[in-house]
């Protein structure tokens, strides 16, 4: 018998995490809700289930590392191998949004510390189990305001300063196409990509797409065949180059 993929998807308490969680249960996978809060995993997993699908609860906090070497310990004697490794767990703090000049040093270390060292560390902590796959995907889940090209081009957000969270996406870019140059011989693919801007508590409900439609590329690049791309920054229908 086929034995069931198993991925961990980070922050999928709620927003977009919650729902490529949900699609990546809906293709049969075991899906493993990180979050930070038990409470707030535990129901993510639970209402999942409901709708019929393995979903479990694993507790991390992508910003302590004794926290994610025991989840990554945890899968290690559960399953002995992750096959797809979803970085969502993200954050944005308004200062300097709007006056890069006004971001305060507060500011840019709490949202680095998530955004960027956070899927260091568990991209790191998880990467020897995710070698034990098949199919290794790993899927960052970055955005637009991280796109050089996007910033200082035409696109639509280009008027707007992308402070410390545009920054902390533009060095997950760089790390993802890093981490592609090195992984590539092994078959794993580690690829970014945009949900777009979206209806979630990261931006008091503002966005204009539903997290569900948010969460596709970020599904798509979980279920990569073994010839599809590597080390690229995609959104739902159009690749972009970070
Ligand atoms: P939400 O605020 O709805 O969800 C963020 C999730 O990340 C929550 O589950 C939150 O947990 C979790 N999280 C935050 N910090 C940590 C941490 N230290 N450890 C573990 N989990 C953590 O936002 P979205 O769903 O919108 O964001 C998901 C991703 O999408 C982020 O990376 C974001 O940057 C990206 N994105 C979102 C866009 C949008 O328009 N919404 C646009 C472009 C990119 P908790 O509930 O405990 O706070």
């Amino acid at each position: 018998t086929a034995r069931n993929s198993v991925s961990l998807i980070t922050g999928a308490n709620k927003g977009i995490g919650f729902h490529i969680a949900r699609a990546l249960g809906a293709e049969g996978h075991t899906v493993l809700i990180g979050a930070r809060s038990q409470e707030r995993g535990e129901q993510a997993a639970a209402a999942l289930r409901e709708e019929g699908l393995d979903a479990r609860f694993l507790y991390l906090d992508v910003t302590d590392e004794a926290v994610v070497a025991a989840a990554a310990k945890r899968v290690e004697d559960e399953f002995g191998r992750l096959d797809v490794l979803v970085n969502n767990a993200g954050i944005a703090l308004a200062d300097g949004d709007w006056n890069t000049s006004e971001l305060t040093v507060a500011t840019a270390r709490k949202v680095f510390e998530t955004n960027v060292i956070g899927v260091v560390s568990v991209t790191n902590a998880f990467l020897p189990l995710i070698r034990k796959s098949d199919a290794g995907r790993i899927v960052n889940v970055s955005s637009e305001v991280g796109s050089l090209g996007f910033m200082t081009g035409d696109h639509e957000f280009a008027a707007m300063q992308g402070g410390a969270y545009g920054a902390s996406k533009s060095a997950l870019n760089m790390l993802t196409v890093s981490w592609s140059k090195e992984l590539a011989p092994t078959g794993i693919k580690i690829n970014a990509m945009t949900p777009g801007y979206t209806a979630t508590d990261l931006n008091g409900n503002q966005g204009w797409r539903k997290p569900e439609d948010a969460a596709k590329a970020a599904v798509k690049l979980a279920l990569l065949p073994a010839d599809g791309p590597n080390g690229g920054f995609f959104q739902e229908g159009n690749e972009y180059f970070a």
